[in-house]
């Protein structure tokens, strides 16, 4: 192999080693290549590979090599003029998934970041495989509420953040009509990685996935859970009943109070159950003190 080649060899193999690099550090543990970026990346190529010999500028690989559909990320290899504070969103990044810190050295925001941090290298179960970005979880590192859900979806992974697709819209909206917003609670989910196809996750994935709920819980310290769904709901109270007799009666984890309801998702399918989940969310703000403020239309 000529010595030009050579050398354009390892600019192209250092580039990828320091974007992939760059995608571990972002919480990417796959990175889906189509047929069609395949065929772009391959036509790309070809005028370098004509041009053999001459000297091939780096930097103009690397755009090509960054469309997969991956979200974006700064170029690793490009001088960074700073580095971004912890938790500050990087150019072309979703937000970060935690909270800033309420005070220098929260020990629930250190916590919560370390968590954040195992859970985008964990390999405990196989949903490490096929996820896109781990999702930690989302919000307020000392919120009265905790929302625990099943898991993340198409749009949890691509994004890093939970309940961003159909169902986390209309959690949101629930979530309002209590008076509160998603940056007065925390949201997470009891799987961390998304199960392909949105499949309900398997006892032993719940298993090993688990213990890093536990920590958030004790790191939060919320005084209610309400858990959407009857994975969540199960999952946490380590019961198999049906989520239908488990809605709206209270139950303890630890020394927490825990309110059963519907996923938002299932209030998608059967807007029917709507009324019930919102008597149950109800009931969490009565336990809370609070009353939920008046509903839009009675005020027009
Ligand atoms: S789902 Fe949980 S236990 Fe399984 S790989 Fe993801 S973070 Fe680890």
């Amino acid at each position: 192999m000529e010595a030009a080649a050579r050398q354009e060899l390892a600019a192209i193999l250092k580039l990828t080693r320091e974007y992939l690099g760059a995608l571990t550090e972002d919480g990417v543990t796959r990175v889906d290549v189509s047929l069609e970026a395949a065929a772009r990346l391959g036509a790309k190529s070809k005028p370098a590979a004509a041009n053999r010999g001459q000297s091939v500028s780096a930097t103009s690989l690397r755009p090509s090599a960054r469309q997969p559909a991956v979200t974006p990320l700064p170029s690793r290899a490009a001088p960074r003029p700073t580095a971004p504070p912890p938790g500050a969103a990087r150019p072309g990044v979703p937000a970060p998934s935690l909270p800033e810190p309420a005070a220098p050295g929260d020990p629930a925001v250190v916590g919560l970041r370390r968590i954040a941090s195992v859970v985008a290298r964990c390999a405990k179960c196989p949903l490490h495989k096929e996820r896109m970005r781990t999702v930690p979880g989302q919000g307020n590192s000392h919120p009265e509420i905790l929302f625990v859900g099943e898991g993340p979806g198409a749009d949890e992974d691509r994004q890093g953040v939970p309940f961003v697709g159909e169902a986390g819209q209309l959690l949101t909206k629930m979530i309002e009509a209590m008076g509160l917003t998603r940056d007065d609670v925390f949201l997470t989910n009891i799987v961390k990685c998304r199960p392909p196809a949105n499949r309900t996750p398997a006892p032993d994935e719940i298993a090993a996935c688990l213990p890093y709920l536990h920590e958030q819980v004790a790191l939060l310290q919320p005084k209610v859970i309400v858990a959407l769904g009857a994975v969540a709901s199960q999952g946490l109270l380590g019961v198999d009943t049906r989520i239908g007799e488990l809605r709206g009666q209270w139950r303890q984890f630890g020394a927490i109070d825990v309110m059963p309801t519907y996923h938002p998702a299932h209030l998608l399918r059967l807007q029917a159950a709507k009324h019930e989940a919102w008597a149950d969310l109800q009931s969490v703000l009565k336990r809370l003190g609070r009353t939920a403020p008046p509903r839009r239309e009675a005020r027009a």
